[in-house]
């Protein structure tokens, strides 16, 4: 069927799918993959990009699991798209949790060149909140085909990821797949050859092992098809990366993808306390201006505020360590707080925190009365009539002053973040802090970029 692919013109032609999976299963890159395949076996295309992936805005309440939505892009005979569209269509729904009532999936098509507004709505999904509306407002405009099922909020992510062309910072994760029979199953994965790994290719991989601890983070929990990912710079490192990993359980298939993964692309605009709503993620200038409290389940609350406003921030029980810093704020301090806006009971909300950088610590005094000039005892005030008397040698003084002196703060500048464990697939862990990179203007792919068993 592809034979008449080799005549007459190719365009471009992207796909977006979002919103495909449940907590009891399923997964779109999944489905990307076995689209993939499809693809590989029965047309003529070019692939112009790896698959994307690409996380969307982690706080948003309706998510199903990492809120991750997939593109392929590739260059194709006009006269298949018919044909590539049924297709797509034909796996999305043979794999989607269509049964779940939180799953609603969505599917875009574009041909053609990604226009700039596309690229502007895919950064809105990603730092701001969008509803189905706008989306589909957008998708008539620029003439994008959307299919949309039950709910159809997955024609948001699905628009998002074909107009999110990861010109700035990326990362590439490789997602290897179980075979079907063990869907379900404890997934058999040595931790030994994973933390093997880690040391070989670090710091070129990122987030494979808790080392607070000692948790594997390459492999899921749930029952979906993700055997494990691993997360890296580039498409070699990742090759190299998969011989180390030892598993009980044969491989069906594994796809490199593309993705804003680790690069904290939804973090990346300024906001003011008093622009601050329920699930927007944000990234504020602040002065501590409260002692951080310890509250019910280990969590710790610290009040931030800007010349606008001020809000809880709170650093949860699973950001572990993270917390021991938050904790050892000063009102005073300038820092620059990185989180999501997460509604409380009724109209008030806080900031989870997921970063945060120190600025300028403030400077912490102490005062204490003068010691005694005759025999070396601390005095004691005589309250508010002034001076100072010796318990010892009976000393009085009347105009002596206080001794104030300057305690050492038990922190220093600079960045802080939680343990990988607690990180959105969003969070840029501190390694890659120098790793930045830009995308030139085309992605060339390295071979193998895929392998399916069948
Ligand atoms: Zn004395």
């Amino acid at each position: 069927m592809s034979k008449i692919s080799h005549f007459g013109p190719k365009i471009e032609f992207h796909i977006g799918i979002d919103d495909t999976d449940s907590v009891r299963g399923g997964c779109t890159t999944y489905i990307a993959a076995q689209i993939i395949r499809k693809l590989v076996k029965e047309f003529e295309v070019e692939f112009i990009d790896y698959p994307n992936l690409i996380r969307l805005n982690p706080n948003v309440p309706y998510k199903t699991r990492g809120n991750g939505a997939v593109a392929i892009r590739v260059l194709v005979n006009e006269n298949l798209i018919e044909e590539i569209k049924r297709t797509v269509i034909q796996e999305v729904e043979k794999w989607f949790m269509i049964e779940d009532e939180k799953t609603n999936p969505g599917i875009a098509f574009l041909r053609g060149k990604i226009p700039t507004p596309l690229k502007c709505f895919a950064k809105k999904v990603i730092r701001d909140i969008v509803e189905i509306e706008e989306a589909e407002r957008i998708a008539k405009m620029l003439n994008v085909e959307i299919i949309g099922y039950k709910e159809r909020r997955g024609i948001i992510g699905a628009l998002a990821a074909v107009g999110e062309t990861l010109d700035g910072d990326y990362t590439y994760e490789l997602l290897a797949y179980r075979k079907r029979e063990n869907w379900g199953t404890p997934r058999r994965v040595d931790p030994q050859s994973v933390m093997l790994m880690d040391r070989e290719t670090f710091p070129l991989t990122f987030n494979n092992v808790d080392y607070e601890t000692g948790r594997i983070l390459i492999t899921p929990h749930g029952p979906d098809p993700v055997l494990f990912g691993i997360r890296g710079e580039n498409p070699r490192v990742l090759i190299e990366a998969l011989k180390y990993i030892k598993t009980g359980e044969p491989i069906a298939c594994w796809v490199i993808f593309r993705t804003n993964q680790g690069t904290d692309d939804h973090l990346i605009v300024y906001r003011k306390i008093s622009e601050l709503r329920p699930y927007l993620p944000c990234k504020i200038k602040a002065i501590v201006d409260s002692k951080p409290e310890v509250i019910e389940g280990g969590h710790v609350i610290v009040r931030l505020r800007d010349e606008t406003g001020a809000i809880d921030a709170a650093a949860y029980e699973p950001t572990g360590d993270f917390r021991k810093i938050i904790q050892k704020l000063e009102p005073g301090d300038e820092i620059i707080a990185y989180g999501g806006v997460r509604p409380l009971n009724g109209s008030k909300f806080t900031v989870n925190l997921e970063k945060i950088e120190i600025v300028k610590l403030a400077r912490k005094f102490i005062s204490r009365n003068p010691k005694c000039p005759k025999c070396g005892k601390r005095m004691k005030s005589l309250g508010r009539s002034g001076g100072y008397r010796c318990k010892k040698c009976g000393l009085k003084l009347v105009d002596a002053e206080k001794e104030v002196e300057e305690i050492k703060r038990d922190l220093k500048d600079g960045l802080y973040i939680p343990p990988p464990r607690a990180h959105r697939h969003l969070t840029k862990p501190y390694q890659r802090y120098g790793l930045e990179k830009k995308r030139k203007e085309t992605i060339k792919l390295h071979e193998p970029w895929y392998y399916f068993s069948e």
